[in-house]
């Protein structure tokens, strides 16, 4: 079995409400991910701008900067068999719309309230998944973790 690392945060309207937050992580608990890394902070629009530099012309970034800087987030480093792939599949759509159409049981499904606050945030490459982590937790190496800690997986999914 081969562990992966994604990266996650769920938004602050989550963060908000502890009995979302709540389900929201039994999800991750439930599903065999191991929590590596875990932190709550309100990110500035710097960690912002570097976070989604993906972005940065589309229409709705200044939206989504402004939001995800409006109050605490929490972030985490999930290790799991497959698990950037498994993170976008229990999250569902980007847009919410889509989400609670055609995949309501999924998280945004059930907790997002609008395209932008969509409630979590998960990787969608390795690349992404390291950029991303070096930016809320500067202090982890992803390859030194993985290197150390290949053999020692025993989560089911
Ligand atoms: P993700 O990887 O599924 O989170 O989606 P993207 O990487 O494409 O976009 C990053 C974030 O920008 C999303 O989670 C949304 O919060 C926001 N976003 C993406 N597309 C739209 C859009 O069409 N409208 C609005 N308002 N926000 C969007
Ligand atoms: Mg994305």
């Amino acid at each position: 079995m081969v562990l992966e690392l994604t990266f996650v945060v769920l938004k602050p309207h989550v963060v908000k409400v502890p009995s979302i937050s709540k389900e929201i992580k039994n999800i991750i608990i439930r599903n065999g991910f191991l929590v590596i890394r875990s932190k709550e902070k309100i990110l500035n629009p710097n960690d912002l701008q570097m976070f989604y530099g993906e972005h940065k012309n589309k229409f709705f970034y200044n939206r989504l900067i402004s939001f995800m800087s409006s109050g605490p987030i929490e972030a985490y480093v999930l290790a799991r068999e497959n698990a950037i792939h498994k993170w976008r599949e229990l999250m569902g759509p980007t847009r919410v719309f889509e989400a609670q159409f055609s995949a309501p049981d999924t998280i945004r499904g059930k907790f997002g309230l609008t395209d932008t606050r969509n409630a979590t945030h998960g990787s969608d490459s390795t690349e992404s998944a390291r950029r991303e982590m070096s930016i809320l937790f500067p202090d982890f190496d992803p390859i030194q973790w993985l290197k150390t800690n290949e053999n020692h997986f025993r989560g089911d999914g």
